[in-house]
C-alpha cells in the first residue's frame, strides 16, 4: 500500500501529469457550471463541442500540423491502425513496404499481408532488434502504396533518428510511443498514428494525422468507422467519439503548452533519458540491451545478465515505489518507460535505487 504517488515506468497505460489528475478530478461531477460531467455530456452539445475543437486546435499547433493533413481522432488504439493503414492506402499498387524494427513494426506488417502484397524493406530481426536500420538499407519500391515504419521500438528500447526518405512513396509511421516528445516534421508524412496511452491520454483512442489527398481509396470492403473519409467527412463524429478521453487529451496538452511546448519536452526528455543512459554505461551491474545510437528517450532497456537478479530487482524496485519495470514478456530484462509525464526527479531517484541495488549485489 501507498500513501503517496509513485513513479509508475509503465509502458502503457502511463503515468498522466498530476495536475492534469487533479484538475479533472475537481471538474468531475460538475464540469465548468454545465451540472454534468463531461462523461455525461451528449457529444453534440455546444459544452462538448467547445472541448473537442479547442483540443483538435491545441494538438495541431503543438505538433505544426500543416494544413494540407487533418486530425482524426478514431478507437480501437493503434492495433486497429494496423489495419486501417492499409485498407486506406494499399488499394493504389496493392503493394507496400515495411521496416521491421521491433515487435509492433512487426505485427503491423503482419497485420497488413491480409490486404495486400507485403515487402519487408529493412529488417534489425538478426540483432533481436537492437539497432534501427540505416536509410542505405531501406529497399522502398517506387510501385509501393507506402512506407510503413514503427518511430520508437516500445518493447525494445530503440528510437528512429532519421525520417526515412521514400524517393516519394508515401510515409506511414506508428508514433505511439514518442509522440508529442519532440518536434516532428509532419509534411514529410502522409499518416502518422498513435495509441494515446504512452504520452498522451488514457487509453481508449489513436490519434490519426492524414495528408487528406490519401483519403477516399479505401478498399471496398472497409468498415465506414475505419474509412479515413467517412471519419474527414464528419470530423471524427460519424458515431460517438471517445468523449472523455479527448478532454483528457486536451487537459495534457494544456499541460505541455506550460513545459515549452515540444521544443520544451524535447529538452526535458533528451535529458531525463542521459540521466539513466549515463549511470547505465559506468554501472559494473546493469547493462543497457539497446545499441548507442539507436537508443529510445521514452523506453530505456536494460538488464544484469543474471534473470534471477532481474526479477529481484523488479520486486525490490516495486516495494520501494518504481512499479513496473519488469521487461516485456518476449525480451526479458528491465524497461524503465519515461514518457512525458515522468518527472525527471523519479529517474534521479532510481538511478540512487539503482546505485544501491548494485552495491549490494556485487
Ligand atoms: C502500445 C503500442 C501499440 C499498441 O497500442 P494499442 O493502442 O494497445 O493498440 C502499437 N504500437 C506501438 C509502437 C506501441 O507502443
Amino acid at each position: 500500500m501507498f500513501n503517496e504517488r509513485i513513479y509508475n515506468f509503465s509502458a502503457g497505460p502511463s503515468m498522466l501529469p498530476l495536475p492534469v489528475l487533479e484538475q479533472a478530478a475537481a471538474e468531475m461531477t460538475n464540469y465548468r457550471g454545465s451540472g454534468m460531467s463531461v462523461m455525461e455530456m451528449s457529444h453534440r452539445s455546444k459544452a462538448y463541442l467547445s472541448i473537442f475543437e479547442e483540443t483538435k486546435a491545441d494538438f495541431k499547433r503543438l505538433l505544426a500540423v500543416p494544413d494540407t493533413h487533418e486530425i482524426l481522432f478514431m478507437q480501437g488504439g493503434a492495433t486497429l491502425q494496423f489495419a486501417a493503414v492499409p485498407m486506406n492506402l494499399i488499394g493504389t499498387t496493392g503493394k507496400a513496404d515495411y521496416a521491421n524494427s521491433g515487435n509492433f513494426a512487426n505485427l503491423a506488417a503482419k497485420e497488413a499481408k491480409k490486404y495486400g502484397e507485403v515487402r519487408i524493406a529493412a529488417s534489425s530481426e538478426d540483432k533481436n532488434h537492437t539497432y534501427i536500420p540505416a536509410q542505405s538499407a531501406l529497399k522502398i519500391s517506387p510501385d509501393a502504396a507506402y512506407f510503413h515504419y514503427c518511430a520508437n521500438n516500445t518493447i525494445e528500447g530503440t528510437e528512429w533518428k532519421y525520417i526515412p526518405a521514400t524517393g516519394g512513396v508515401p510515409l506511414a509511421c506508428d508514433m505511439s510511443s514518442n509522440i508529442m516528445s519532440k518536434p516532428v516534421d509532419v509534411s514529410k508524412y502522409g499518416v502518422i498514428y498513435a495509441g494515446v496511452q504512452k504520452n498522451m491520454a488514457p487509453a481508449g483512442m489513436a490519434v490519426v494525422i492524414l495528408d487528406k489527398k490519401l483519403a477516399g481509396k479505401e478498399l471496398a470492403y472497409t468498415p465506414k468507422l475505419m474509412s479515413y473519409q467517412v471519419l474527414l467527412d464528419s470530423d471524427s463524429m460519424h458515431n460517438t467519439p471517445p468523449c472523455y478521453t479527448i478532454y483528457m487529451l486536451g487537459l495534457v496538452l494544456k499541460w505541455l503548452d506550460r513545459q515549452g511546448g515540444l521544443a520544451g519536452m524535447e529538452k526535458i526528455k533528451a535529458e531525463r533519458a542521459k540521466i539513466l543512459y549515463d549511470y547505465l554505461d559506468g554501472s559494473p551491474l546493469f547493462k543497457g540491451c539497446a545499441s548507442p545510437e539507436a537508443r529510445s528517450d521514452m523506453n530505456v532497456t536494460f538488464r544484469t545478465g543474471n534473470e534471477e537478479l532481474d526479477a529481484k530487482f523488479a520486486k525490490e524496485a516495486a516495494a520501494a515505489g518504481f512499479e513496473n519495470l519488469k521487461g516485456h514478456r518476449n525480451v526479458g530484462g528491465m524497461r524503465a518507460s519515461i514518457y512525458n509525464a515522468m518527472p525527471t526527479e523519479g529517474v534521479v531517484k532510481l538511478v540512487e535505487f539503482m546505485k544501491n541495488f548494485e552495491l549490494k549485489n556485487k
